[in-house]
């Protein structure tokens, strides 16, 4: 069994007198691909956070662990749902993902040439090193995620959190982002939120289903009735095959 890196230990939050997460524990460990999933307003987004340390918890901790002592700012990289930055602002697609640096760099936009070739290492990955000079504003949706997906791995986390990372993009788009986070997850902890659990859980190893409370499954044990339950709504069940 891998090392746990994030441990959820007993934790409720409330905005305010509402209560919005109970009891939660969960356990997260080394190169996970992990999926969180539940319906509208039922406390993801609030749970990244507190994964973050964004927000802290009412009752219980969290516990995050680093596999060594590199500096903790290198521990997440994080995908927001919503764009952090105006689309109309004049910037290119190479200093976006660039930024990714700024936080592990103290010398703003004054880069190491090592940090330059990581970044057009991972530009080319992610298939955006063509796109490099572009002014984000002119990017589709799905160039402007990879773009995003990029910003957040140039400082090599160890573990990955994306908030819905294709809700702006089409189907064949989520099939390739996908694809690339499921190469990824062989060597990084990846936590990805998402409402359609018939879509990733063809993709992660387990998934952490959300409502107030929270329950888990391996992907394999999913059944319609289950997600029924959940979403308190009958919900059509797409089969898939690892
Ligand atoms: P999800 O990501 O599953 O859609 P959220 O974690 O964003 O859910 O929200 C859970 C609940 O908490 C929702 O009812 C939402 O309206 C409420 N909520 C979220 N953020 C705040 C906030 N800053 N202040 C008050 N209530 C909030």
């Amino acid at each position: 069994m891998n090392n746990v890196v994030i441990d959820i230990n007993d934790v409720s939050f409330s905005y305010g007198n509402v209560s919005v997460l109970e009891k939660i524990s969960l356990k997260i460990f080394e190169d996970e691909f992990i999926g969180i999933i539940g319906p509208n307003a039922s406390g993801k987004t609030t749970l990244l956070k507190l994964i973050l340390g964004l927000l802290e918890p009412d009752n219980g901790n969290i516990e995050k662990h680093k596999k060594d002592d590199k500096e903790m700012s290198n521990l997440i990289g994080y995908v927001p749902q919503h764009i952090t930055f105006a689309r109309d602002f004049p910037v290119t697609v190479r200093e976006v993902v660039m930024m990714g640096h700024v936080s592990s760099s103290s010398r703003l936009f004054r880069f190491k040439k090592d940090e330059v070739e990581i970044a057009k290492d991972i530009m080319q990955m992610l298939e955006i090193e063509e796109i490099a000079d572009r002014q984000v504003g002119a990017l589709s949706g799905g160039q402007l995620q990879r773009v995003l997906i990029a910003r957040a791995l140039v400082c090599k986390p160890e573990i990955l959190i994306l908030d819905e990372p294709t809700s702006n993009v089409d189907a064949r788009v989520e099939e390739d982002i996908f694809a690339l986070l499921k190469n990824y997850s062989e060597h990084m902890t990846i936590i990805v939120v998402s409402h359609d659990i018939a879509f990733i859980s063809g993709y992660v190893d387990r998934v952490a289903c959300l409502n107030r409370t929270l329950v888990c499954h391996d992907t394999e044990s999913i059944s319609g009735k289950m997600i029924e339950d959940l979403y308190d709504a009958p919900v059509k069940m797409i089969h898939h095959h690892h």
